[in-house]
């Protein structure tokens, strides 16, 4: 009777175990569903049609700034994303970098004025608190540093180069998106997602380009969003304040994901002081291709640009790195992929 009563137990015990197997993953696709809806609209209510929306083309799939490789696409998982985004919503260490990153740009960019054949000094401007906008000590940066550029004796003004995707913005609720609904990155989602205008600014992002604007410097932003996201971008910054935030200072991507024609444009009329991106395609077009040694012998030689004249932000979510990676490594899924590349003892 006790071997009876102890089986019957263990019996009970093992189906509980299986209901709750099979019934948690419901739970939590249920769960998914309602907090994907607060991120993204029903279809059909974007305002934009998918005809509309711009197709996926080869080029697009090798993209300098596409956000998840068609290589991972095939087992509609998009986990590997997981801890990436997780680092960059929920780590300290994410936002301490970027403070420092924004910071480290205010003070070269401020070098590289004083430093760059242009008479006067802009010793006495200040770079400003970050998440505080003090439009006095702003307004003083821009007279003190127009007032002592003799802006006439000077071939061409000054110019600032910044990426916006997880440089100024920040669309990580994007990629959270595709790992909660497991799709890889195609350009209807993610126009629907620009189309929001909810990306919120990085840490340090507005002040920067508040900053660079004090000191007269001309701000540009170079993106590979696409011309048709050219009227929700300009909403999205506005509203957060950055300054420029408008067509003549946006040049987004016509038909190349490279950035060199158009860093090209901005030299005819200015000279280029510093860049700042999180992807190095944002920089230089050399770190376009990188090769089996991931870039590494490039960033090397340059590296006393970086920090000087090249400002990088942290991006784990995607990028060339990733895109490279993927191209190169053997294996048959995405995940055998980088799971191969791994370094290990
Ligand atoms: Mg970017």
């Amino acid at each position: 009777m006790k071997k009876l009563i102890i089986v019957t137990l263990l019996i009970m015990v093992a189906s509980c175990a299986t209901v709750k197997q099979t019934t948690q993953p419901a739970e939590k696709r249920s769960a998914r569903a309602a907090r994907s809806h607060a991120v993204l609209p029903p279809e059909g209510q974007s305002g934009q049609t998918g005809s509309e929306a711009k197709a996926v083309t080869a080029e697009d799939s090798s993209s300098v700034e596409a956000r998840s490789h068609p290589a991972l696409a095939a087992a509609e998982d998009q986990d590997h994303l997981i801890l990436a985004t997780l680092w960059f919503q929920k780590s300290a260490e994410m936002r301490a970098l970027f403070y420092q990153c924004f910071r480290n740009a205010g003070i070269a960019l401020k070098e590289n004025l004083a430093s760059s054949g242009r008479t006067g000094t802009v010793a006495d401007v200040s770079l400003p608190e970050p998440g505080t906008f003090n439009e006095e000590s702003l307004g003083d940066n821009k007279r003190a540093a127009s007032g002592n550029l003799q802006r006439t004796e000077l071939p061409k003004p000054a110019a600032v180069v910044i990426d916006i995707d997880e440089t100024l913005l920040d669309n990580s609720p994007f990629q959270g998106w595709q790992v909660l609904e497991k799709k890889s990155f195609n350009n209807d989602d993610w126009f629907r997602w620009v189309e929001l205008a909810r990306a919120r600014p990085l840490p340090g992002a507005v002040e920067f380009t508040r900053y660079a604007d004090s000191l007269g410097v001309e701000v540009f932003y170079v993106s590979n969003r696409t011309v048709q996201e050219m009227g929700p971008t300009i909403e999205n910054m506005a509203a957060w304040g950055f300054v420029n935030a408008d067509s003549t200072h946006m040049l987004l991507k016509e038909t190349t994901s490279s950035k060199v024609e158009r860093r090209a444009l901005i030299e005819k009329d200015y000279e280029i002081l510093l860049l700042v991106g999180d992807n190095l395609a944002d920089h230089s077009g050399i770190y376009e291709k990188r090769g089996p040694d991931h870039g590494f012998a490039a960033v090397d030689a340059d590296r006393r640009l970086f920090g000087t004249r090249y400002i990088v932000l942290p991006n784990p979510m995607y990028g060339n790195w990733l895109n490279d990676l993927l191209r190169a490594a053997p294996g048959i899924t995405g995940r055998e992929k980088l799971v191969n590349m791994l370094e290990s003892f």
